[in-house]
């Protein structure tokens, strides 16, 4: 049971990340899932939060329609490739999570390829090796049963709140204007992030010259 959608709607996701890669391939079928049990955002109201910042996000915010600049493509910097899946309507969600064997027995020889490739670099022949093993991870995960791939399991917490228009202070520190909710309060002086960041580590600020 291979993905199920169209090949001109990979081709237009692999197109949208730049190439075709293990990871990729993992954010397509993660998507399958997502779109099968909740639908696309645009048709219904969708959040979805990843457990990553790597390639298989692009696929879910192209193939979900959901984005950060909406509000509604959250990250969690958690390092999994786990994806959540909620929808307003009628609250139904799950989260998809790729087992560790997600990427095949191949994968070894590639973690081992690409230490190589760090540290001295590879002959044209692991070079090609590299290349093959990549290929023959992502085909993969395109053509694998979805549940030999993730497991489904209940969200860990509610939806996200939806995104909320803030007012727009000005910061003390540098005069630009900051999210009234990204404000933080320093000895009377109201402080964007990094203003406050550069006056409690400032060893840590990067000189000026
Ligand atoms: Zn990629
Ligand atoms: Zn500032």
């Amino acid at each position: 049971m291979e993905c199920s959608f169209e090949k001109e709607l990979i081709d237009a996701t692999v197109r949208f990340h730049g190439h075709m890669c293990p990871g990729l391939a993992i954010g397509i079928r993660a998507a399958e899932i997502g779109l099968r049990e909740v639908g696309r955002d645009g048709d219904e109201e969708i959040v979805v939060v990843v457990e990553t910042d790597m390639c298989g996000v692009d696929a879910v915010q192209y193939l979900t329609g959901c984005t950060f600049g909406k509000g509604n493509l959250i990250h969690l910097d958690y390092g999994k490739n786990a994806f959540s899946f909620y929808r307003r309507s009628d609250g139904k969600s799950l989260r998809v999570v790729a087992r560790p064997s997600i990427l095949g027995g191949g994968v070894k020889t590639l973690a081992e390829l690409h230490r190589k490739m760090n540290s001295g670099g590879l002959s044209q022949e692991e070079k090609k090796r590299w290349h093959a093993i990549r290929e023959e991870i992502t085909a993969g995960v395109m053509h694998a049963r979805l549940e030999a791939l993730f497991e489904v399991k209940p969200v860990q917490a509610d939806p996200p709140a939806k995104a909320r228009i803030l007012a727009s202070l000005t910061c003390d520190g540098c005069g630009e204007a900051v999210m009234e909710s990204r404000m933080r309060e320093h000895q009377d002086r109201r402080l964007c992030a990094p203003c406050l960041n550069a006056l409690l580590t400032p060893h840590q600020k990067p000189s000026q010259k």
